[in-house]
C-alpha cells in the first residue's frame, strides 16, 4: 500500500496535492523516482522532451505549464549537477513549513518525512530553500506562498531563517579553524532554532552536527556528544543500508573504546 494518494485541493485553484492514507513516521521513505527529463540548458531540455516515448511525453505535457521549458521550470527539482522533472513529485504542494524533506542520490530523487504525518494529512515538500525570509521564497516561487508560515507575515520568523542561514556560514568557519567552543555553541543555536521554526529536517540538523562533530578534534567527550546527534539524526534521512550509517558506527565504536 503507499503512502498518499492525490486529490483535488480548492485552495490550489483546482490543482492537486497528495494526502497521507495512513499516518507516517518521522524519517519514512515516502517516494524514491528517477526523473522523466534532465538537463543543463534550454537546449538539452528540449532535445530530452523530444526524445520521450508517447507514455511519458504525455504525462510530461500533463504537467503544470504550457511549453516545455515553462514546465521544466515549474516543476524542475535539483538532481546533482542538473535539473530534472519527476512525474509523482511534481505533483506535491509546496510549503514554507513542510512535512516531507527531498533529496537527490544515485540517479534518484528521495522523498522522506521529516516529521510525524497524520492520516488525511497533506504532504507538502519544498520548492526553495527554507533558510530564508518570506519576501525571499516567494521571489524563488511561481506562485505567491500563502502556507501556515507565510501568512500572515511574520517578522520573528523571518529573523528566524535569516539567522539560520547565517549561522551555517559562522558554524563551518568556526569548525575549520578549530574553535570548537564556538563551533558547539553556534551549532547549538542553528539546532534550536531550526525546531522552533519547524524546518528541523532531519538533514539540515545532519549537516550541523556534523559541521560541529568536525570541530572536535582534540576532545573526545564532545566529540562523542557531536557524533551520537550525527548518528541520530542519519538515522532519519539515510537508507538502512547507507554506507555513511554504517561509517557513522564505525566511527562511534572507537570513540566509545577511547
Ligand atoms: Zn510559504
Amino acid at each position: 500500500m503507499g503512502y498518499y494518494r492525490f486529490k483535488r485541493v480548492e485552495a490550489y485553484d483546482g490543482g492537486i496535492g497528495a494526502f497521507a492514507t495512513r499516518p507516517i513516521p518521522r524519517g519514512e521513505l515516502v517516494l524514491r523516482e528517477e526523473p522523466i527529463v534532465t538537463g543543463r540548458s534550454v537546449e538539452e531540455v528540449e532535445v530530452a522532451v523530444g526524445a520521450l516515448g508517447p507514455t511519458e511525453r504525455k504525462k510530461f505535457y500533463s504537467l503544470l505549464g504550457k511549453t516545455a521549458l515553462e514546465i521544466f521550470e515549474t516543476n524542475g527539482y535539483p538532481c546533482g549537477e542538473r535539473a530534472g522533472v519527476m512525474f509523482e513529485l511534481s505533483r506535491f504542494n509546496h510549503s514554507c513549513r513542510p512535512n516531507c524533506g527531498h533529496h537527490w542520490e544515485g540517479g534518484f530523487q528521495f522523498l522522506y518525512a521529516i516529521r510525524d504525518v497524520a492520516r488525511g494529512e497533506e504532504l507538502t515538500t519544498n520548492y526553495v530553500p527554507l533558510a530564508q525570509p518570506r519576501a525571499a521564497r516567494r521571489a524563488g516561487l511561481p506562485f505567491e506562498c500563502r502556507c501556515a508560515a507565510c501568512e500572515p507575515l511574520d517578522a520573528a520568523s523571518d529573523a528566524r531563517r535569516i539567522r539560520i542561514s547565517d549561522l551555517d556560514g559562522e558554524i563551518f568557519a568556526a569548525a575549520r579553524s578549530r574553535k570548537s567552543e564556538k563551533a558547539a555553541a553556534l551549532a547549538t543555536e542553528r539546532l534550536a532554532l531550526l525546531e522552533e521554526e519547524g524546518i528541523d529536517e532531519p538533514r539540515a540538523m545532519v549537516r550541523t552536527c556534523n559541521d560541529a562533530y568536525q570541530a572536535m578534534v582534540s576532545d573526545d567527550d564532545r566529540a562523542r556528544v557531536w557524533l551520537k546527534k550525527l548518528y541520530k539524526f542519519s538515522l532519519l534521512c539515510e537508507p538502512p543500508d547507507s554506507p555513511v550509517l554504517r561509517d557513522l558506527e564505525a566511527k562511534l565504536k572507537t570513540l566509545l573504546t577511547s
